[in-house]
């Protein structure tokens, strides 16, 4: 089966002042391994998705499956990476990790070593004992990867990892985060309202257009052009 399928979904938030369309008939599928990105101008429903497939919200209509399961609760084999890092200040970066692992009942020696493992590849590996604070806005969402690659998802949904980074680190976490993904087989959606980053970073792109949020487009990035 298909890692991610979004069948029919349409979806509308209730509260106290009315009914807000969010999602108009949506209809998706994402392969095993593939780095999907989802673009659109904010409001047209990127989070509502990814909040979909992560299990957090349930749709008013259709159906959301992963890994051929009908998406009922999150679970650890779908990790997501926000915007901002929320790593907590007053502990360290292992311990960062760690906690998130405890959270989700995974703590081990195993995921111990896993740990360290994943924090020297993404260049953490001297500073597992500084706090978020002493370090820079990067190597923060570095760690964050590291939070959620230790669960070991077969699934990343990625909300706009990179905005509040300059260019250039930018650039780098980008050009790390498709290289980890595609050397672990992950699957990955990104939501982004940036069309380079995601020229940069998927297989293919799907176009939102907003009120409510439906399908646009989608493109199929050739390899010459993400690797240019
Ligand atoms: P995007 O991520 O593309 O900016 P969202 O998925 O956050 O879009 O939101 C889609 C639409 O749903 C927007 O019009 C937004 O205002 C609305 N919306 C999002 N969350 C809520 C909520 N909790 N209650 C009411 N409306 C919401
Ligand atoms: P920036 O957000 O500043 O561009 P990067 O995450 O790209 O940061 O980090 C660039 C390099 O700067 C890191 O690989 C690291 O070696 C060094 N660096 C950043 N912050 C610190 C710090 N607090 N202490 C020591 N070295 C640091």
């Amino acid at each position: 089966p298909a890692a991610i399928e979004v069948n029919g979904v349409s979806h509308v938030y209730v509260n106290g002042q009315g009914a807000y369309p969010a999602l108009a008939d949506i209809n998706l599928r994402v392969a095993a391994g593939e780095f999907v990105s989802i673009i659109g101008p904010s409001g047209c429903g990127k989070t509502t998705i990814l909040s979909l497939i992560s299990g957090l919200l349930s749709p008013a209509v259709g159906e959301v499956r992963v890994l051929g399961e009908p998406v009922l609760r999150p679970t650890p084999k779908v990790g997501y990476m926000l915007q901002q890092d929320y790593l907590f200040p007053w502990r360290t970066i292992e311990e960062n990790v760690t906690l998130g692992l405890e959270l989700l009942g995974l703590q081990g020696e195993q995921s111990g070593r896993y740990v360290r493992e994943l924090l020297d590849e993404m260049g953490l590996g001297a500073f597992r004992q500084a706090f978020p604070q002493q370090l820079s806005g990067g190597m923060r969402q570095r760690a964050a990867l590291v939070r959620t690659l230790a669960a070991q998802p077969g699934i990343l949904l990625l909300d706009e990892p990179f905005s509040a980074l300059d260019y250039q680190t930018r650039l780098q976490l980008e050009d790390l985060i498709v290289t980890t993904l595609k050397a672990r087989g992950k699957t990955a959606v990104l939501v982004t309202h940036d069309i380079s980053e995601a020229i940069a970073m998927s297989d293919r792109i799907i176009v939102l257009q907003p009120r409510p949020g439906r399908v646009l487009a989608e493109v199929i990035v050739p390899e010459p052009i993400r690797t240019a």
